[in-house]
């Protein structure tokens, strides 16, 4: 199954991604994981990321959309994907349905006021890539999953979250229509406990 996720920042898309991956054993394709991983290695793609990463607004078309193509040529990718953080604009949309696209897109909605709070609660695993909230771990040091320290995005401070969710207007929520024309879309509301949205989302997986 081929498996789009949608989502404002803080709606809950990654830590539902993990949940995914894990009951349908799919690949978990994160963009912005994987431009923060090359940061973090201080790979050239790194390198040339970085500075627009911390403003909030998107890396460009030709490096991401040829980053995601890569990705989902590997074998792991042949039965399926589950794609985070892609596409985040219409290009893009556009672009993944000519060279791989998606048989179902899950939008996850979210009221844009709760997001602040979310966000600027969010504690981030670099080890594991576990996300998590301060109002359900505490205000804690380490990762509750495999004890690696907890950090702050860098993209979370309040600048920041302002324009990654600007940007989420302006040019990933067209999406929704964009999906909505092809039959592909399903909504999920993402303003519930996070095992009642995992249950909504394999209930509309396993129809
Ligand atoms: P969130 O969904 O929490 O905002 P992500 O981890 O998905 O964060 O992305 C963080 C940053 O990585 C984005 O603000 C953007 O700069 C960059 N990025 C991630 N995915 C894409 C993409 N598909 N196109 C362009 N930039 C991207
Ligand atoms: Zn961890």
């Amino acid at each position: 199954m081929k498996i789009v996720l949608l989502g404002a920042p803080g709606s809950g898309k990654g830590t539902q991604a993990a949940f995914i991956k894990q009951k349908y054993n799919l690949p978990h394709i994160s963009t912005g994981d994987i431009f923060r991983d090359n940061i973090k290695n201080n790979t050239p793609l790194g390198a040339q990321v970085k500075s627009i990463m911390d403003t909030g607004m998107l890396c460009p078309d030709d490096l991401t959309i040829e980053m995601v193509k890569d990705r989902l040529r590997k074998p792991d990718c042949h039965n399926g994907y589950l794609l985070d953080g892609f596409p985040r604009n219409l290009f893009q949309a556009e672009s993944l349905n000519r060279f791989d696209a998606p048989d179902i897109v899950i939008n996850i909605e979210i009221d844009l006021n709760k997001i602040r709070r979310r966000i600027t609660g969010r504690r981030s695993c670099p080890k594991c890539g576990g996300s998590f909230h301060i109002d359900f771990i505490g205000d804690v040091k380490e990762c509750p999953n495999c004890k690696g320290q907890l950090i702050i995005r860098k993209d979370d401070n309040p600048e920041t979250v302002k324009e990654r969710l600007a940007v989420y207007e302006r040019q990933t929520k067209p999406l929704i229509d964009f999906y909505e024309s092809k039959g592909k879309l399903v909504n999920i509301d993402g303003d519930k406990q996070i095992d009642e949205v995992f249950a909504e989302i394999v209930k509309v997986l396993e129809k």
